[in-house]
């Protein structure tokens, strides 16, 4: 990778950090000992390294899909479940995903903290 690509995403990381949140739920911030991690983009809560997906450090429940709409409660609800992830601490919504019962967290995040790649 070019020198200016690294610098490059370096600075794009820097201006992320404590900037406003991603989307709707998420900001990047500094632990006190100077890791980058994700937080609440209300609280501030801490969900964990920013390499890791912060659902791993949500509340997660879990409620029918039929909860998502009427609609849903015509097929597969013991097949399916909406996993919603919230803030521990102020219970901000973070995700809903629709799973299968049974399978693991869904992970979607992925970022490259030290730029190493993926
Ligand atoms: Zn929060």
């Amino acid at each position: 990778m070019p020198t200016d690509a690294l610098l490059d995403d370096a600075g794009a990381l820097a201006a992320a950090v404590s900037g406003p949140p991603i989307g709707d739920s998420i900001a990047l911030s500094h632990d006190e000992d100077g890791t980058v991690v994700t937080s609440c983009g209300e609280c501030g809560y801490a969900f964990g390294p920013a390499d890791r997906d912060p659902k791993l450090g949500a509340v997660m429940r879990e409620r029918s899909i039929a909860d998502l709409s009427p609609l849903n409660a015509e097929g597969m609800t013991e097949r399916l479940v909406a996993r919603h992830f919230h803030c521990p601490q102020c219970a901000l919504l973070l995700a809903v995903n629709v799973q299968q019962v049974g399978d693991p967290i869904m992970l979607e995040w992925r970022l490259d903290v030290d730029g190493k790649g993926a």
